[in-house]
Parts: C-alpha cells; sequence; structure tokens
C-alpha cells in the first residue's frame, strides 16, 4: 500500500498549488487511461500529461502490450504540468491505493497508476473529470 494518508496529501496540494508555473509549463493533454480492471471490480488508472498525446500513446504502446486500454482524454488543458500534479495528489486522496505492484503485461512498475473501487469512479473521480473538462 503506498497511498498517502490524506492529511499528507492536503499539505503537499497546498504547496503545490502556491508554487509559481514553471516557464517550461503550457498548454496540452491530460490523459486518463484504464489500464485494467481487477476481480474484485476495481480499476487500476494511469494519469498523465503530455503536448503530444500521439507520441505519448505510441510509447506507451511500444514499452507495455497490454491489449485492455481505454483511454479518456482531456485537450486543451492550460498548464498542464500543474494540473497533473494537482489531479494526481487529488486522485490519490480519493483512491483506495496507489499501486506499485509490478505489471503483468510488461512486468514494470509502472508509475502514478491509482486503485479505484466503482463508488469511488462514479461518486468522486467523476466529478473531477467535469472539472477538467
Ligand atoms: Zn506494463
Amino acid at each position: 500500500m503506498s497511498r498517502r494518508s490524506n492529511y499528507i496529501l492536503r499539505r503537499l496540494f497546498n504547496r503545490r498549488r502556491r508554487r509559481p508555473i514553471s516557464t517550461a509549463d503550457g498548454i496540452g493533454f491530460i490523459y486518463i487511461i484504464r489500464e485494467r480492471v481487477l476481480s474484485n471490480g476495481c480499476w487500476i488508472l494511469k494519469i498523465g500529461m503530455t503536448n503530444s498525446l500521439d507520441r505519448r500513446l505510441k510509447e506507451h504502446r511500444r514499452d507495455c502490450p497490454n491489449p485492455n486500454r481505454r483511454l479518456w482524454r482531456f485537450k486543451g488543458v492550460g498548464f498542464r504540468r500543474r494540473v497533473e500534479a494537482l489531479f494526481h495528489l487529488k486522485v490519490e486522496s480519493i483512491s483506495v491505493d496507489r499501486p506499485r505492484t509490478s505489471c503483468p503485461f510488461c512486468h514494470r512498475r509502472h508509475q502514478e497508476l491509482f486503485m479505484l473501487t466503482p463508488h469511488q469512479i462514479s461518486n468522486k473521480l467523476l466529478p473531477l473529470f467535469a472539472r477538467l473538462s
């Protein structure tokens, strides 16, 4: 279990929100990939950002042969780096876990994965999606 406590996540969120926007930041995509659905109904989601979604998805396909991915994308997000960092902390705070186990398809430990129950997805993640789009 590598999910951090809500107290720590709230502190990190507030600190990150106060940080000035980096000059490397800019408009781009935030994407959410459903990597797999567990037998208990939980979803494993990957959340990332990029300024070139085609390139990033090609990299994902090259690095890991998972055939079951499903993608949601939000384009034209201003300050994608800042939004991604804050979104990671928010999603972690509503999740069951931030798994660090090795992937069944490529045997690596992917970063930025989150495990959510169907209830957390419909009641907490969907409202966050709505704020992104
Ligand atoms: Zn993999």
